[in-house]
């Protein structure tokens, strides 16, 4: 009796064994964000492609589209797991995958493009008709594994993953410039938002040796640490004044807006000189009014930009000081808590391990 008892013990174990093997095989944890907010679940792996690479994604950044696409700002179909600035190792990849191997540290660009159209043939596949980016239109890194096309992943070197999630907004900030460069008579930059993507822009200009003049709320030590010629307290100070005083009643030569809200399209419109460079780099997902009379008589340039090219990014990351830009980590199941203190105006970049 006693026996038997155990041999069926044994089976109930042995069963269960090979559930969890099952399980692990085929389940992923993911925050998925559904009409109802962002709920974490198990969910199928997802199945790769002969071109694709699974990533073991180890830790992924919060970016203020996340946040326009979970207030409802952005509207994007749903259900979706989102996430776009990631790094992780490989998992698995498809039979046609040549420059990667199993356990490769990398880093994945956000745009899948189709290879085929005008703008993927003529190497611009950001702007690709068919273009999907993950975490927006397919699913992205807030999950244990993301699938992710082996043209769009880079090796990330010596790179810690949580330094990693910055390849991918140190390269929209650099493209600020790629898609208008700045021109001689481009002496003051005034960058508005010194948040995550503010002080990236900061640093990316203070390599191309201009003035910077920083305007904002918060962060404006931080912003001064990594470089800021002058910062501007809009609290404090009337920013048109002291802009003003700065350039010699000119205005600024180049203005930044990486605020994310009108209200800093507004500021910019106050500040730029005749003939400036006006560069947009928040998605709004929100329409925002711009005095367009000011935009013609002032003859603004205005210029909108937004991921950039991985490898630039990575030839200068290791100029960049990135530690002070990281407030806060956080394991895939607090998600939500991570989501909260990422809306914190104290906080710069929230990032999330969904493997830990
Ligand atoms: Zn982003
Ligand atoms: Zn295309």
């Amino acid at each position: 009796m006693g026996i038997k008892l155990f041999t069926n013990d044994l089976k109930m174990e042995k069963k269960k064994d090979i559930f969890n093997f099952l399980f692990n095989i085929l389940i992923m944890k993911a925050a998925v964000l559904t009409e109802k907010g962002i709920e974490i679940k198990n969910i199928p792996k997802p199945n790769i492609g002969e071109h694709d690479i699974l990533i073991k994604n180890e830790a992924v950044g919060i970016c203020g589209t996340d946040l326009s696409i979970i207030r409802g700002d952005y509207k994007i179909p749903l259900p979706r797991i989102l996430g776009h600035e990631f790094a992780g190792y490989i998992e698995e990849k498809g039979a046609k995958v040549k420059n990667f191997k199993i356990g490769d540290r990398v880093t994945s660009e956000i745009n899948v493009s189709c290879g085929e159209c005008y703008f993927c043939k003529s190497g611009q596949r950001t702007q690709c008709l068919s273009v999907k980016a993950l975490g927006i239109f397919l699913d992205g890194a807030f999950s244990e594994y993301t699938v992710t096309p082996d043209i769009n992943v880079y090796k990330i070197g010596h790179l810690s993953f949580d330094e990693a999630t910055f390849i991918e907004p140190l390269a929209a900030a650099i493209n600020t410039y790629k898609m208008s460069p700045l021109q001689k008579d481009h002496k003051n930059v005034v960058i508005i938002g010194p948040g995550k993507l503010g002080l990236l822009v900061l640093q990316v200009t203070k390599l191309l040796k201009r003035n910077v003049i920083v305007i904002g709320r918060s962060h404006l030590d931080i912003a001064k640490k990594l470089g800021a010629d002058y910062i501007i307290d809009i609290t404090k100070e009337n920013y048109i004044e002291r802009v003003m005083e700065l350039t010699d009643n000119i205005g600024a030569d180049v203005v930044i807006e990486t605020t994310g809200n009108s209200g800093g399209i507004e500021m910019g419109m106050k500040i730029i000189r005749n003939r400036g460079l006006f560069c947009l780099k928040s998605t709004h997902g929100l329409m925002v009014p711009i005095d367009i009379t000011a935009l013609v008589v002032k003859e603004l340039h205005f210029q909108g930009s937004r991921c950039g090219n991985f490898q630039e990014a990575l030839k200068i990351i290791d100029k960049i000081k990135l530690k002070p830009l990281i407030s806060g980590i956080y394991p895939l199941d607090t998600i939500k808590l991570a989501i909260n203190e990422a809306l914190k105006r104290e906080n710069i970049k929230i990032i999330v391990h969904p493997n830990e």
